[in-house]
């Protein structure tokens, strides 16, 4: 049988599986219609399911909605150049995004978007508990300050990139880094060396 359909299967990857399931069928989704118009895939998460390292985009561009991958475009691509200035490759980390959708034209996520995905974000950071959340950009930072009833909540990311901030999970103790979006670095040079900064702090994370 798959394990999939098995529900003594509680591995995080069967758990990953079901909650994929779940989000393909999402027909409320303001952004199915364009998916399935389109031929696009929902982009669940990829990399190591049980890494210590979560870090959480925004939401799937084309190539993205394409491939059915997180950061597989040119983003992805600054992002995998990151992850190796701190000795690390993609499948080390469990990357994923608040929305799970493409939305048009890559344009910002609604406010009824991501609270409509919301339980699948928060569900996925239950099941790998991870011990520390790079936020990459302003929704996912803001985002992940308001799950976590964060003290720094309405702050602006220019005040908060870099820093390692304390929160409480369900399940415990964790650390949130608010990091720029790595698509920044592709329009202002001067961001692409302060991610590479910011990045450092991840490095005491490494196993
Ligand atoms: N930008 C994001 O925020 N997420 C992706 O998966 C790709 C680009």
């Amino acid at each position: 049988m798959d394990s999939g359909t098995n529900p003594s299967d509680s591995t995080n990857e069967a758990q990953l599986r079901q909650l994929g399931d779940e989000v393909r069928n999402l027909q409320v989704s303001p952004l199915f219609a364009y998916r399935q118009q389109h031929k696009y895939r929902p982009v669940i998460g990829d990399g190591n399911v049980n890494a210590q390292i979560m870090i959480i985009g925004e939401a799937p561009g084309e190539q993205e909605a394409k491939q059915g991958r997180p950061f597989v475009g040119a983003s992805g691509r600054f992002l995998d150049q990151l992850l190796a200035s701190i000795g690390m490759q993609r499948a080390d980390v469990y990357l994923t995004n608040v929305v799970k959708d493409r939305p048009p034209e890559n344009r910002d996520p609604t406010v009824e978007e991501i609270r409509l995905y919301t339980p699948f974000l928060v569900r996925q950071i239950e099941i790998i508990q991870p011990q520390v959340i790079g936020t990459l950009g302003r929704f996912a930072m803001d985002f992940i300050l308001k799950l976590f009833d964060m003290a720094e909540q309405g702050q602006k990311i220019g005040a908060l990139h870099g820093k390692l901030l304390h929160a409480q999970a369900a399940y415990g103790p964790a650390m949130v880094t608010p990091l720029y979006h790595p698509a920044v670095a592709l329009y202002t040079n001067a961001r692409r060396q302060t991610l590479f900064d910011d990045f450092q702090i991840l490095k005491q994370f490494v196993e």
